[in-house]
């Protein structure tokens, strides 16, 4: 009887593991990916002016219902993913049905005018604070924050596709996206009038810049945002808001991040050496609640 109960909890929680990404759990040991979706609700950065295909993209609500592909792809591929978002989660069912199936954290701590003191390192400060030091203290192997660009009005020229790295850890990360997605999207589906996608380095300038990502150099954490699609953008619009092509998005940033996690040795981070010493990209102090 006993045996038998063991033997249904067994299984019971084998399907509840299969369930959740239609593949086996990856192992405790397995590197864990933190993708962080941007933006909160109710202050969704970048939106498309107005809706195609009966769907008005905005950067949260876009990735609280992609995120989960690219999270499915990573777990296929034996590696451990959290999906988080800072703020409270969605009032809106759609969206709440979203999030529990990406089973997204919400992540909250005390901010001041929508940036958040690290907890880690004292001279962080930043509007991503609270989702890098979320990363740092899971022990991410590397950190995606999920994002779109945007300009005003429409266009429908080729755009500044990026991905955003911090400066000692992050560049081959970002090299590995760069090629999932000028391979997989930009221009193949999604035209950015063969404009392709290129890595930029992030560190100056640090509270509005994705400054952020600088907690994760500290802590040896390599560190991208991803800024290809502009919502502002017809050709990208047109191209996100049929529902197979976004999930081929959100799958081919899965793809950079494996190949990354793949190639990438762990024992060649960098790590800064004292956190009283300013670094570049550094606040100097912390900021006063
Ligand atoms: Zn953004």
């Amino acid at each position: 009887m006993a045996r038998d109960f063991l033997c249904l909890a067994a299984t019971l929680l084998l399907a509840a593991c299969t369930a959740v990404s239609g593949a086996p759990a990856p192992p405790a040991t397995a590197p864990l990916v933190v993708l962080d979706i941007g933006h909160r609700i109710g202050s969704e950065g970048a939106g498309a002016p107005r809706a195609v295909n009966g769907k008005r993209l905005s950067e949260t609500s876009f990735w609280y219902e992609y995120a989960y592909y690219t999270k499915q792809e990573i777990q296929a591929a034996g590696y451990r993913c959290i999906v988080c978002n800072r703020g409270d989660a969605p009032s809106n069912p759609r969206l709440q049905e979203f999030a529990r199936r990406a089973g997204v954290v919400q992540l909250h701590q005390k901010q001041k005018e929508g940036r958040y003191a690290s907890t880690i390192h004292p001279d962080r400060y930043a509007a991503g604070q609270i989702s890098a030091d979320f990363a740092i203290r899971q022990g991410a192997a590397c950190v995606v924050f999920l994002h779109h660009n945007g300009l005003n009005g429409w266009s429908t020229r080729g755009e500044n596709a990026m991905i955003l790295h911090n400066r000692y850890n992050g560049a081959q990360l970002a090299a590995c996206l760069c090629r999932a997605v000028n391979e997989e999207i930009l221009n193949h589906g999604m035209d950015n009038k063969g404009k392709a996608c290129v890595p930029a380095v992030r560190y100056h300038a640090s509270a509005p810049s994705a400054g952020w990502m600088n907690a994760c150099d500290d802590s040896g954490i390599p560190a991208a945002v991803t800024e290809v699609a502009y919502l502002s953008n017809a050709n990208h619009v047109s191209f996100l808001t049929v529902d197979a092509n976004a999930r081929k998005y959100a799958v081919a940033i899965a793809h950079g991040i494996i190949d990354f996690l793949k190639s990438y040795n762990p024992h060649t981070r960098h790590i800064r050496a004292n956190d009283h010493i300013p670094d570049e990209g550094s606040n100097g102090k912390t900021i006063k609640y």
